[in-house]
């Protein structure tokens, strides 16, 4: 192949010296990014684990651009590979938290999944509002509709995620600020990044279980994260209504 052949400075450009810097070159890069996967997640995890945060933009990129290989190599390594998703939202919190909070109670929306219902729940649903729970006390679901209507935040009952980010696009047309999410960790993390695309500054809890049906969420977190920018009066007022 005279055509790739020649010699510039001291490099002599042959098909097999060519596929030999590349192969360095692929090496080096490699090694660069498995370095900073590795840097991310240790960061990270000490943001999830201690509450240490560090450098949350650069790291939910990192994040972001290697999402799926990141939870594959913790798949290897056997470790949960819901701990990228853990690690995002608690970033993503913190990024958000300032933004949040600053945003009165009736310009948020509660975004809450249907497996969070009671397997008896005798809630109706339509294609426009999702679920419409009855406050019927089956669930936690009755509890956060209850601290809802008490500050003037709406909360709707998600059947799935394309409804989910319909309320979301309409929520913000409608004149919406906020979002306050509860989700499984995946449906959250993209859910969190919807968000951020929107630039709607939004907060999420994870379940606590995870499946299909009666599903668990950390209520007092949700309360707590619903509460935010309200005065310890109105905080311990709304708190007894739910006690
Ligand atoms: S509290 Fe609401 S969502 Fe939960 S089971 Fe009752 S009606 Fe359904």
């Amino acid at each position: 192949m005279p055509m790739i052949q020649g010699v510039i400075g001291n490099f002599e450009w042959t098909p097999v010296s060519i596929l030999s810097l590349l192969g360095q070159v692929l090496a080096v890069l490699f090694v660069v990014i498995g370095a900073v996967l590795l840097f991310s997640l240790v960061i990270g995890y000490r943001a999830y684990r201690r509450g240490k945060v560090r450098m949350p933009g650069p790291i939910l990129l990192v994040i972001d651009i290697f999402y799926t290989p990141l939870k594959k190599l913790l798949k290897v390594f056997r470790k949960d590979p819901r701990v990228v998703d853990d690690i995002s939202i608690v970033l993503r919190n913190h990024v958000n938290m300032e933004n949040y909070a600053i945003t009165k109670p009736e310009e948020r929306v509660v975004l809450v999944p249907q497996c969070l219902r009671h397997t008896r729940c005798p809630a109706p649903m339509s294609s426009e509002d999702g679920f419409t729970c009855r406050v019927c006390g089956l669930c936690d679901i009755a509890k956060i509709y209850k601290v809802g209507n008490a500050i003037g935040t709406e909360v709707y009952i998600a059947p799935g995620g394309r409804f989910a980010k319909r309320i979301l696009s309409r929520s913000k047309h409608g004149g919406k600020k906020a979002v306050l999410g509860v989700a499984c960790h995946t449906d959250l993390y993209e859910g969190l990044l919807a968000a951020k695309i929107g630039d709607i500054p939004a907060q999420g809890v994870p379940l606590k279980t995870e499946g299909c049906v009666a599903t668990k969420v950390d209520i007092d977190r949700v309360i707590d994260m619903m509460l935010v920018g309200l005065n310890a009066e109105e905080t311990d007022r709304v708190r007894e209504l739910v006690a």
